[in-house]
């Protein structure tokens, strides 16, 4: 038999077409840790424009119009659904953490090739690289 070294490399592509360097392991887990730091903040942020707002409404509610209450627990609402998505967003960049170590982040699911950090970094949750997502999205 024939060795297929040379048939083998045209067309078909093996799930996993290269390999990450340790050196860019690192550069995604920098840009991670450096989203969750950002996350962190803006979470202890909200949180405190939240009992800021709690605190006004107990205080000076008494004064206000049905209106100026109505804002105000709008605001509140706005401000706790924004909590509650920098909370998702966190988890996720914790997830991708743990996944990272165990070697299986950052991979497109599609075609199987490394997402690029920069992309990684702008978007943890990233489990597709752009030309898959772009496909996907044109469906
Ligand atoms: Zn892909």
């Amino acid at each position: 038999m024939a060795k297929p070294a040379d048939t083998r490399t045209a067309g078909r592509k093996p799930a996993m077409t290269s390999t990450r360097s340790a050196a860019e392991t690192e550069k995604i887990r920098a840009a991670l840790a450096a989203r969750y730091d950002e996350l962190r903040a803006e979470y202890d942020q909200t949180l405190s424009e939240i009992t800021e707002l709690q605190r006004e409404r107990l205080t000076d509610s008494a004064g206000d119009d049905q209106a100026d209450t109505g804002t105000k627990t709008f605001e509140r609402e706005q401000e706790i659904s924004l909590a509650n998505s920098i909370l998702e967003r966190i988890t996720q960049v914790e997830r991708a953490l743990e996944r990272l170590d165990e070697g299986g982040y950052g991979w497109c699911e599609r075609c199987g090739n490394p997402i690029p950090v920069e992309r990684l970094a702008a978007f943890p949750s990233a489990t597709l690289c752009v030309t898959c997502k772009q496909l996907a999205e044109r469906r």
